[in-house]
C-alpha cells in the first residue's frame, strides 16, 4: 500500500480506503463482509469509512463493524486503524435525528460509538450542510465532539465549495483544523473540479473522493446486462437501473479500450484517473467482494497516464 499525507495534517491514509455504505448491512451475509475487512487491512487498507446510516437497516454497518473489530482485530490493532463516522442524514424520528444541529451530531456521535463498541472514531464528519442551521452550530459539534477525546479529528462531506470555505473558517477559528472533505467524485461525476478542489489545495484539506467508480458503473459490472447481484440489481441498491443506460454504456465500453489498452481493469483506471491529483489523499472505494478488492488494489501497479491516454478519456467524458 501506499500512504499519503492528509492535507497538511500529521495524518498518512491508505491511497486506497474501504467505505461500508453498501454490503456490509443487515441484509448482507456478515462473513462477506467479515472476509472483505480482513482481506483489506491485509492488503494495507488502514481506513475504514462508516456513517450512522449505514446499513440497511440504518446503524446495521457500524454494528456489524464492531463485531468484526471484536472478533478479528481486538486490542492493539485499534491503533493501526483510522475508522469515520458521520452524522447529516435522515436516522431517527423527531425532530433531532438529522441534518446539522449540535443536538443530532452529538447524541449520534455517541450512538454509533456504542454500535462499534468504540471509545473513539478517527474522523467525525459533518455528512451534509444544512442550511437551516448556523454554521458556527454544525462545527462547533465537530470541535467539541474531537475536544471530549470521542473523535481525533473532524471533516465535511457533500460541502461545496462556498460553504467548505465558511466551515473551513470557523473551525480554524476554534482551533480544530478541518482535516478532510469527502465530495462524490468520478469521472462520471466532476463537479468538484470546478472550484472544490482549488479550495482544498489552498486550504491544506484532505480529499477522500466517495463512489469512485460511480456505483459500479466504471467497471466491467454492467458490460453484459444487469446481474441480480449487483447494485442496480438489488432491491436495497441505491443505484437505479435507469441510471445503467446506453449513454453511460457506450462511455464506459470506449473507457474499457483504454483501459486495456494500459493492461489495466477499467475500475482501476478510474481510481488511478482520480489519484494523480495531489490534492486526492486516497480513493474510497465499494466491493462487493474479495475479488473486486484484490483487483481494485491492483490499482497500485500503473498510477500513471501518457498524454495520449489522458486526451483520449476527456474526449469520451466530454
Ligand atoms: P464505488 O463507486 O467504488 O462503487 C462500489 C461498487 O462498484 C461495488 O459495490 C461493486 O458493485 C462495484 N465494483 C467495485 N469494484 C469492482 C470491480 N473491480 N469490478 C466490478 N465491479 C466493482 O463506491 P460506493 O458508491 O460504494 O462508495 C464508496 C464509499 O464512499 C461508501 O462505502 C461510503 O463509505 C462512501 N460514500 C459516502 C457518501 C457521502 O455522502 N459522504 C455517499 C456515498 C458513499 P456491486 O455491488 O454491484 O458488485
Amino acid at each position: 500500500m501506499k500512504y499519503n499525507r492528509c492535507g497538511k495534517s500529521g495524518l498518512l491514509l491508505p491511497a486506497v480506503s474501504l467505505g461500508l455504505w453498501h454490503n456490509f448491512g443487515g441484509v448482507d451475509v456478515f462473513e462477506l463482509g467479515r472476509g472483505i475487512i480482513r482481506k483489506a487491512f491485509e492488503a494495507g487498507i488502514t481506513h475504514f469509512d462508516l456513517a450512522n446510516n449505514y446499513g440497511p437497516p440504518a446503524g446495521s454497518a457500524e454494528e456489524n463493524f464492531g463485531q468484526i473489530l471484536k472478533k478479528d482485530f481486538g486490542g492493539f490493532l485499534r491503533d493501526q486503524l483510522v475508522i469515520s463516522t458521520k452524522a447529516g442524514y435522515t436516522m431517527w424520528d423527531g425532530p433531532y435525528g438529522d441534518w446539522g444541529s449540535r443536538k443530532y451530531l452529538i447524541t449520534s456521535l455517541e450512538q454509533s460509538l456504542k454500535r462499534m463498541q468504540l471509545d473513539y472514531v478517527d474522523i467525525f464528519y459533518s455528512h451534509r450542510p444544512d442550511p437551516s442551521t448556523p454554521i458556527e452550530e454544525t462545527m462547533g459539534a465537530l470541535d467539541q465532539a474531537v475536544r471530549q477525546g470521542k473523535a481525533l479529528y473532524a471533516g465535511i462531506s457533500n460541502y461545496n465549495a462556498q460553504e467548505t470555505k465558511a466551515a473551513v473558517a470557523v473551525l480554524k477559528k476554534l482551533g480544530t483544523p478541518c482535516l478532510i472533505h469527502q465530495p462524490k467524485y468520478s469521472m462520471f461525476e466532476r463537479w468538484v473540479e470546478n472550484e472544490l478542489l482549488d479550495v482544498l489545495q489552498t486550504e491544506g484539506i484532505g480529499c477522500i473522493p466517495f463512489s469512485p467508480l460511480a456505483q459500479g458503473l466504471l467497471t466491467d459490472r454492467y458490460l453484459k446486462g444487469i446481474p441480480a447481484d449487483s447494485r442496480a440489481g438489488k432491491p436495497t441498491g441505491f443505484l437505479k437501473s435507469s441510471e445503467v443506460n446506453e449513454e453511460k454504456l457506450s462511455k464506459v465500453r470506449k473507457l474499457n479500450s483504454i483501459a486495456e489498452g494500459r493492461q489495466q481493469s477499467l475500475s482501476q483506471m478510474a481510481i488511478a484517473w482520480l489519484l494523480k491529483k495531489e490534492v486526492i489523499t486516497s480513493v474510497l472505494i465499494g466491493v462487493s467482494s474479495e475479488e473486486q478488492l484484490n483487483n481494485n488494489i491492483r490499482v497500485l501497479d500503473k498510477l500513471s497516464f501518457t498524454t495520449d491516454e489522458l486526451n483520449g478519456i476527456e474526449k469520451i467524458l466530454n
